[in-house]
């Protein structure tokens, strides 16, 4: 931002957020003429952008420009007559803009519905037409043999006020009705759509059948005895142990001082069920926010959570941008899922903005986890949260043991020891349901030829293509390039060609034969592409009957399978040795999560994790139960390698069709802050630039340099300054930058 620069122009400037790559904000004229007179920041407009007209976001009114008055253009137009944004939300916006060095129009953008980005209006569904004048009869004339027209004027002189949708449920084309508006015969009104009305609290708390446990009771009165300011909880309680009970006896506070709640949940798939028993519990409106609306439906329940008709808004990641009313709480259910980073574009993570947006907003929120982030732990140890927990599981459901089963060096069968088949088929035997985990779908993940040792790889990615049976055929599960299997070693012709290693598919293959009486059912991304299948899966897991359930992380969120009582993890020992620095802590949070489906309700639960690293120290606190211990371990480990939360990091990826332009380019960002006053950047340590660990993907180089720091200050100011000369500098072809702060992984 050039403040430093004289001003040259002196009047009214209005400050705006254009959507455009560029990392500032740009100065216009007021309109020449508007109806809306002072429009408020947080109020979008429309701008001239080059030869295009783009809608913009108001950020500021000020008094002058360090352009020159023939440099200025005037707004186009203002939309809103109200500003979208509060103040908070406002500040909300701009502390992410800042933090996670992205362009303020980009983030706004990424902020809005599409619907609303576009210059909709933002009450889609309240348009509502009448005739500008009575009586119709002369009107009706006058439009002489144009037949359709005067159909209509005469069904909205009968119908008034009606909407669009009226008009074209009743058979009128939209052309039809542009042409009575272009005759200026109607009017159009922003009425009030009847969901819009703010929800009324109910005046006396529901009767509830269940009784908080103790610790549920602490949690609670420790939360609500705080409702009033800003405050932050971490809830800790094992799968099971009643946390949602405790978020909605919360929010049932909330929703009594007549304010708003939203809760944020890691996938689509959580949001029906969470949906469901939030609707079920509460009486005022509901709403949801997820990637799987259209944008209409996310635009009005944008709407609804705007204008505080919506109690409650469940959403997914991006969410944490809907503007509430009358905020009263942020919940954010399993705090630890990476889903609530968002991993390209701009790179923001809903949970730590929640904090952030709680501050702004000064209200509580609730991250409620079984297996807490390391950075959210480290933030109870410091007491930047209060640490609530709840160490037992609510009603009567027993806590699943962790059995290690440890297979050294046996021969396995497709992946299973013997012991593990004999606990498999003693479990269904007993009419229950057992559940397979295995985190990598397809059939192999390697095809490789007997004779002459050739490896089928993806010519795009430096990576292996993955083995499907169903359909049979070579994927990369990095750009999603499809190949056809081959019959022969492309390299040597040979014909043995072999896989090696397993995937879900090749799990299920091979459960099905050994179980023939006995249903198996595959969850991964390739087997349930649609919502609606997902839902028939579990509703025939939820039927009771016997059968093995055979999946990959889409299993160990959240679902409750109260029937299963036996769950194998098969391939810990990857995420024992994974090259991610958060690769112990997902693999355990996996495993506690996978856990935890099973033994619910009256069936206690038996989870076995089958490895040949049994003596891993790991894998021992885990069998023990105790994530907080096997935490804390990982904890110190963190420290002693300067890695976060001990440290804070940020990644600059360059990518390029050649390996050397994004290298070079890089070279020189390091460079640069070399030269820049090294004193004030002391703490900030540079790797790199190296090739990430994935070297090529989708036919494009990727490089990183990883800046690394105790202090987020100097890292922040060190990335405003690295992010002003990259933009500014001269940049090769085809080549592409990002900043990713605070990066889910370095991969
Ligand atoms: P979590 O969110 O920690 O997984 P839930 O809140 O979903 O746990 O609770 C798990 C199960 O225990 C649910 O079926 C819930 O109705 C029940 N439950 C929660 N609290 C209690 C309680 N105090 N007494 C009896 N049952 C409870
Ligand atoms: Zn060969
Ligand atoms: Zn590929």
């Amino acid at each position: 931002m050039p403040t430093s620069e004289a001003i040259s122009y002196h009047g009214v400037i209005y400050r705006v957020a254009v959507p455009s790559p560029l990392r500032r904000v740009f100065d216009y004229l007021p309109p020449a003429t508007s109806p809306i007179a002072n429009p408020a920041p947080g109020t979008r407009v429309v701008i001239p952008f080059g030869n295009r007209k783009l809608v913009a976001v108001l950020l500021d009114i000020t008094s002058g420009s360090t352009l020159s008055r023939e440099r200025l253009k005037p707004v186009a137009a203002i939309l809103d007559e109200q500003a979208l944004y509060s103040d908070a939300m406002l500040r909300v916006l701009l502390w992410a803009t800042s933090y996670y060095q992205h362009p303020v129009g980009e983030v706004f953008a990424t902020a809005l519905p599409s619907r609303l980005r576009t210059g909709k209006s933002t009450t889609p569904l309240s348009r509502q037409l009448s005739l500008r004048a009575a009586p119709v009869e002369p009107q009706l004339q006058a439009l002489g043999r144009a037949r359709q027209q005067r159909a209509l004027l005469q069904f909205i002189a009968d119908n008034a006020p009606v909407s669009n949708e009226q008009c074209r449920a009743a058979g009128f084309s939209q052309r039809v009705l542009q042409d009575l508006l272009d005759k200026n015969l109607l009017t159009e009104q922003l009425a009030a759509d009847p969901a819009l009305k703010r929800f009324t609290p109910l005046p006396v708390a529901q009767d509830f059948e269940l009784t908080l446990n103790k610790h549920q009771t602490a949690a609670y009165s420790a939360i609500v005895s705080r409702l009033e300011s800003f405050a932050c909880f971490l809830l800790d309680g094992v799968t099971g142990s009643g946390k949602t009970e405790v978020y909605m006896r919360v929010m049932q506070a909330v929703l009594q001082q007549g304010c708003q709640c939203l809760v944020l949940v890691p996938e689509i798939g959580l949001t029906p069920q969470t949906l469901a028993r939030f609707e079920q519990r509460f009486s005022c409106p509901v709403v949801s926010l997820h990637s799987g609306l259209t944008d209409t439906e996310r635009a009005r329940a944008w709407n609804l959570a705007r204008s505080g008709a919506a109690g409650i808004v469940i959403g997914t990641r991006s969410a944490i941008f809907v503007p509430l009313a009358r905020p009263g709480l942020i919940v954010i259910d399993e705090e630890h899922d990476a889903s609530f980073k968002q991993q390209e574009g701009f790179r923001y993570s809903a949970r730590d903005l929640a904090i952030i947006r709680g501050r702004e907003e000064n209200i509580c929120v609730v991250l409620g986890s079984a297996t807490p982030s390391l950075e959210s732990l480290q933030n109870a140890n410091i007491g930047k949260f209060t640490h609530l927990q709840l160490s037992e599981r609510a009603g009567t459901a027993e806590v699943a043991e962790i059995e290690i089963l440890d297979v050294g060096s046996q021969l396995l069968t497709e992946g299973f020891s013997e012991m593990l088949l004999f606990k498999i088929g003693k479990h269904l035997g007993q009419g229950n349901q057992v559940l397979v985990f295995i985190n990598r779908r397809g059939f192999a993940p390697v095809l490789s030829c007997q004779s002459c040792g050739w490896i089928a790889e993806c010519a795009s990615c430096v990576a292996q293509l993955t083995v499907h049976s169903k359909p049979p055929s070579l994927r990369c599960h990095h750009c999603d390039g499809v190949h056809p299997l081959p019959a022969h070693c492309p390299q040597c012709q040979g014909k043995q060609l072999t896989t090696y290693g397993m995937g879900t598919q090749k799990i299920e293959t091979f459960l099905s034969s050994r179980y023939p009486d006995i249903p198996v059912l595959r969850v991964d991304r390739d087997s349930v592409r649609s919502k609606v299948k997902l839902q028939q899966l579990f509703d025939r897991v939820h039927a009771g009957e016997p059968c093995i359930l055979v999946g990959t992380q889409m299993l160990a969120k959240g679902h409750h399978f109260p029937k299963i009582s036996l769950a194998a993890i098969l391939d810990a020992d990857v995420g024992l040795f994974s090259a991610d620095f958060r690769g112990q802590e997902h693999m355990a949070q996996t495993i506690i999560q996978v856990a935890g489906r099973a033994g619910r309700a009256e069936h206690p639960g038996e989870v076995v994790i089958q490895t040949r690293h049994a003596a891993h120290s790991t894998l021992q606190s885990l069998a023990r139960g105790n994530y907080a211990e096997f935490a804390a371990q990982l904890l110190t480990e963190r420290k002693r390698a300067m890695m976060p939360p001990h440290a804070h990091l940020a990644l600059i990826r360059a990518e390029a069709p050649e390996l050397m332009v994004a290298i070079k380019f890089l070279q020189g960002v390091r460079q640069h802050a070399d030269n820049l006053c090294a004193d004030a950047f002391a703490g900030v340590m540079f790797i790199g630039p190296l090739p990430a660990p994935m070297e090529k993907r989708a036919g494009r180089y990727r490089t990183q340099l990883l800046l690394r720091s105790p202090q987020r200050a100097a890292l922040q100011d060190l990335l405003t300054r690295l992010c002003h000369f990259m933009e500014n500098c001269k940049q090769p072809a085809k080549l592409r930058w990002s900043v990713d702060v605070d990066p889910q992984d370095l991969i």
